[in-house]
């Protein structure tokens, strides 16, 4: 991406009637407060997020939207509940559709994001990104990891072996997120 342009910062919303015509290009750093449903899955601790976004219609006429994510950020260690940090790459490639049957339409090159208004807002897109590269489940190398902090039985549980079986299951559930 050396040879593009920079991208412009990411507006409230994009017009999808216009922005994949006029190639729109958004990207840079993101706050907590543009990613809510993110930062409520977050620890404090270190939090950057940075994306890019492409806009452009293909050959076929697919409304694409092309980019990255990254991002540097704190989660509560599954095991020990101390933050963790986390860092996450993405590619983006989906198709703008307007419904579900639009989403069937598409080929297996690109995901669908499903939206019927005009109105397009881009930090979503790149939130929910963020939410698909998280772990289920995060946990701290063994050796930096102190589960003494949350109680004896967890302790005895993650020597012990007998009952790991349980503990990632129940993580994941802690960490699904509503669609
Ligand atoms: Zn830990």
């Amino acid at each position: 991406m050396s040879d593009s342009p920079s991208p412009v910062s990411f507006p409230r919303y994009v017009d999808a009637r216009k922005v994949f015509s006029q190639k729109g290009f958004y990207g840079g750093e993101l706050s907590r407060d543009q990613l809510p449903r993110l930062a409520g899955l977050l620890a404090d601790g270190a939090f950057y997020a940075n994306a890019s976004l492409r806009f452009e219609l293909d050959k076929r006429g697919r409304k694409i939207i092309e980019g990255e994510v990254e991002a540097r950020l704190s989660v509560a260690c599954q095991r020990c509940l101390k933050p963790l940090e986390l860092r996450l790459a993405d590619d983006i490639r989906l198709a703008l559709v307007i419904d579900e049957a639009g989403a069937e339409r598409l080929d297996d090159d690109v995901e669908p994001w499903i939206e019927s208004e005009f109105k397009l807002d881009p930090t979503l897109i790149v939130e929910e990104q963020l939410l698909l590269s998280m772990p289920l489940a995060a946990y701290h190398d063994k050796t930096d990891c102190s589960p003494e902090v949350v109680g004896a039985k967890e302790a005895l549980d993650f020597q012990g072996d007998k009952d790991r079986k349980t503990n990632p299951f129940a993580a994941l559930e802690a960490l699904k997120t509503p669609k």
